[in-house]
């Protein structure tokens, strides 16, 4: 099949926003496999080497390598889920499969450094179940080094790209992956040269890191699901920014959380408050965009628009709509026959009560002469209803 228009964007592959969001899931699988032939390739070797050589503390390396191999299948599952559009059932998107994903592999970090631990710990208590590790155990530990040293760069590097949190935290899982090898290291190395607890302590040294790894992993995924807000600093840029737009005289409610490697916002915004609807929403998409364009991971901002302070009380509750308004101001204006010729009610709610501008054709009147008549007969019979305040007559 030829392609006549071979610089035209493609259309995205089912189930993806874009072409971009179907690059982003791509190229995550591809860091995300690669770290996962690697984690199986050295788990494998350091539990063999491990039982061969003797080590408890590369054992436990090891089952730390295999749990990676168990999470990344995990964060495969997400970067295949998690980039899906919006759809009727889900309209906030699927970004926080990534985080519900977090939160299982956190989990079954905790417990398997738990377990390593507890057998350790059981050895160190009963001494001739000691092992007296050899050489290899070092060789095979410090491959590890190299080799999670060199993937904690090339995740990283998609994870800045790509501003994946889970990526990230991949990323930060490799290079202690590294230390933890290097615990072992020094664990072997001790044991060989006459003591014989340190490779029992560096078991529990690395069970340990691995249990830290799987808590703050499950910490801060936990704390996005239940919407923590930014980081203060962050917040307070974002309050500037948004104070910065023209037009806007001051701000409440701004409230931020976040969506996988997204941030989220919604404001108040308190604006002049007789300007028209459509000024009011053309500052208000403003604001919307400044932030978006502004914040690397802001994706999306709704903005309340308000005429005036509501942050206390809603000073303008329970206050008649127009229909009920102009029913309740025809009655009043009965005696009045130039309302029969109002062009326009402008209604302003604003400190509890209904400001009106009226406009009238002057043709209204019998006689120019009887403007100030009419307007005064007009203001008398409108605030005789308890809930008008000013009332403005324009003629034109
Ligand atoms: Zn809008
Ligand atoms: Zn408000």
């Amino acid at each position: 099949m030829a392609h006549h228009h071979p610089h035209h964007a493609e259309a995205p592959p089912e189930g993806f926003a874009d072409q971009a969001a179907h690059q982003r899931y791509r190229e995550t699988f591809k860091v995300t496999v690669i770290g996962s032939v690697v984690d199986l390739a050295l788990g494998v070797a350091k539990i063999v080497v491990g039982l061969i050589a003797h080590s408890q503390a590369l054992i436990a390396d090891g089952v730390h390598s295999l749990s990676d191999l168990g999470t990344d299948f995990i964060v495969l599952y997400a970067a295949k889920h998690a980039h899906r559009e919006a759809d009727a059932a889900h309209p906030y998107g699927h970004r926080r499969i990534e985080t519900v994903a977090t939160v299982i592999l956190g989990t079954a970090l905790i417990a398997v450094g738990i377990g390593i631990g507890w057998d350790a710990a059981y050895r160190l208590f009963n001494p001739d179940l000691l092992l007296q590790p050899t050489m290899l155990a070092i060789v095979v530990a410090a491959i590890s080094v190299v080799s999670k040293e060199a993937i904690y760069h090339y995740t990283m590097h998609y994870a800045k790209k790509y501003r994946s949190k889970m990526l990230r935290a991949n990323a930060w899982h490799s290079r202690t992956d590294a230390i933890s090898s290097v615990v072992v290291i020094i664990g072997v190395a001790g044991t060989m040269a006459g003591l014989p607890y340190l490779d029992a302590i560096a078991a529990i040294i690395v069970a340990a890191m691995v249990a830290k790894i799987g808590w703050g992993l499950a910490w801060h995924a936990v704390q996005e699901l239940i919407d923590t807000g930014l980081e203060q600093e962050q917040v307070d840029k974002i309050r500037q920014t948004i104070l910065d737009v023209d037009g806007v005289k001051s701000m409440h409610m701004l409230r931020t959380r976040r969506m996988g490697g997204d941030a989220l916002a919604d404001v108040h915004i308190q604006v002049s408050p007789r300007i028209s609807v459509s000024e009011g929403h053309h500052i208000g998409e403003t604001v919307r965009k400044t932030l978006i364009d502004t914040f690397d991971e802001m994706a999306d901002v709704t903005v309340h628009i308000d005429p005036e302070d509501d942050e206390a009380t809603p000073p303008c509750e329970g206050l008649p709509l127009r229909g009920e308004v102009l029913q309740r101001l025809r009655d009043s204006w009965a005696g009045i026959p130039a309302a029969a010729h109002l062009e326009n009610v402008s209604l302003h709610y604003l400190h509890g009560r209904i400001h009106l501008e009226l406009f009238l054709p002057l043709h209204a009147l019998d006689d120019p002469e009887h403007a100030q008549e009419t307007t005064r007969a007009l203001i008398a019979a409108s605030k005789g209803l308890p809930e008008i305040g000013e009332v403005v007559v324009h003629y034109r």
